[in-house]
């Protein structure tokens, strides 16, 4: 019978950090990460490709003890009958799958016209609900999302709100309503609540912060770097970029935030075809504004677009991850934390085995409320009249649920097969395809060399962490 090395990734075959040498392997359809030996490796190889009779493999391999090493290589499930169908991934959990999370956009109106913004700019979705929506949700909407909520969230011990717009402060009455209301249905259900709001920070006056801090909020803004980089797209409707007026405003509230102890805060920045450095960026929003976290994520834009990024801008991206991941690296060999909410989150799935069998929450533990109170499968399709899955007075429309997860399961996207970030990645974001191909269960494959180059820094990033101080994943463990 002939045997067949199974996709996955081989890293840390250098230096462990310690001075011994350390590898490591990323098995596609388990994804797990296993330490394995040289002998091994030489086995993983030699049975690459369509696959060998044992006899030759090993016989290739030339290894010490190759019969045995194999034997166990084929109870991991790394090496594998050649013919041997491929495991299906998880098929849907059963359905309705209760809500963790529910985002309300509270607002689709703004105060800035970024040029880039998906709600705003050309890449917008629709025509469709958002012609009905309200510009704000009411009071009512929102303690009835809210109520939907609780009615949808099942036996979870906790649920998550996540306030958004538009600019997510201009309408903090409904911000308060339904925090009120959620304290109080989260008090006779029985259930933790948190929340959650992201803001171009431009409205964070000291009541608004009082009233963030005072709710634990986690805090997400939306800016993209210093002076020259924040003027160049966040710029009010005059044309006026918005830098001067955020800045205080950010220092204040950190400044409350660390004060009350408050949850960290972070930054979000949007690299678009004139960003400057993602170092500099990174090291002027924790050095100079005192943000916690910065994340960093390509515009999504249509290729036309004048602020999409060329490809080459891609891989100058990932070389500027790669040295910022450096950084980070020697942090947690010191076994301290590092801000750079990109490689944590990655870092995160690595340590807890994640196999996606869709890319996101969208549809399945999210869902996205507009104004109007309808829901979508994201707060990025809650206006869009193609992506609708019901609303929070009627319910969720769980045949349109159902259908949309099949057909954007991982395994409709055949490409994604013998690629070996699928477990990570399973298609990518569905509103970046809808963006390019019009289509949201098609995968993200024009971003493919992007994310396994991000995929590769993350797993060099996990073996040296984890030959050179494991303990530094045990923060994973509450998360
Ligand atoms: S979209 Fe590309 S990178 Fe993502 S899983 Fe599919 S093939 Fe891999
Ligand atoms: S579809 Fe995209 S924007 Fe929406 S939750 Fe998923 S990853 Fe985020």
């Amino acid at each position: 019978m002939k045997l067949r090395t199974v996709v996955h990734r081989r890293f840390g075959d250098g230096d462990g950090g310690d001075g011994k040498g350390h590898r490591f392997v990323y098995a596609q359809p388990s994804a797990a990460i296993l330490a394995i030996d040289a002998g091994a490796a030489s086995l993983l190889d030699a049975f690459a490709g369509e696959g060998r009779e044992a006899q030759d493999g090993l016989a290739l391999a030339a290894c010490d003890d190759g019969e045995a090493t194999l034997r166990e290589l084929v109870e991991l499930g790394l090496i594998r009958p050649a013919g041997e169908a491929r495991v299906p991934a998880a098929d849907l959990p059963p359905m309705p799958f209760p809500l963790a999370t529910l985002v309300l956009n509270v607002t689709n109106k703004c105060n800035l016209s970024c040029t880039y913004c998906y709600e705003y700019g050309e890449d917008k979705l629709g025509p469709g609900r958002a012609s009905k929506a309200p510009p704000r949700m009411s009071d009512e909407t929102a303690r009835q999302s809210i109520d939907f909520l609780f009615e949808n969230a099942g036996e979870r011990p906790q649920v998550a709100i996540t306030f958004f717009g538009g600019e997510t402060l201009l309408n903090v009455p409904a911000i308060l309503a339904a925090v009120e209301h959620a304290n109080a249905r989260g008090k006779e259900h029985n259930k933790r609540v948190h929340f959650a709001l992201t803001t171009n920070a431009t409205l964070l006056e000291p009541d608004v912060v009082e009233l963030l801090v005072a709710h634990r909020f986690g805090i997400t803004v939306s800016i993209d770097g210093d002076r020259s980089q924040q003027d160049r797209h966040r710029v009010f409707k005059s044309g006026k970029g918005s830098f001067d007026v955020i800045a205080p405003r950010i220092r204040y509230l950190v400044d409350r935030n660390k004060a009350a102890r408050g949850r960290p805060i972070g930054a979000r920045v949007t690299l678009t075809r004139d960003a400057t450095s993602v170092l500099d960026t990174f090291r002027y929003l924790t050095q100079e504004l005192g943000f916690d976290e910065v994340g960093f994520a390509p515009v999504t834009a249509d290729p036309s677009r004048d602020y999409a990024l060329p490809g080459a801008a891609y891989d100058q991206m990932l070389a500027e991850f790669s040295a910022l991941a450096e950084e980070h690296v020697s942090a947690a060999l010191r076994d301290e934390a590092c801000g750079f909410a990109n490689l944590n989150d990655l870092l995160r799935e690595l340590h807890h085995g994640v196999n996606k069998a869709h890319p996101c929450g969208a549809g399945l533990g999210l869902l996205g409320v507009s104004t109007a109170g309808d829901l979508g499968l994201c707060h990025r399709f809650a206006e869009s009249e193609s992506h609708g899955v019901g609303d929070v007075v009627n319910g969720i429309d769980e045949a349109a649920r159902t259908a949309f997860l099949r057909a954007g399961h991982v395994d409709n996207k055949t490409d994604c097969n013998t690629c070996f970030a699928r477990p990570l990645c399973a298609g990518g974001c569905y509103h970046e395809a809808h963006v390019r191909f019009g289509e949201a269960t098609r995968p993200n494959l024009h971003a493919c060399e992007w994310i396994r180059g991000w995929t590769d820094i993350g797993l060099s990033a996990y073996a040296r962490i984890a030959a050179g101080n494991p303990r530094f994943f045990l923060r994973f463990e509450s998360a």
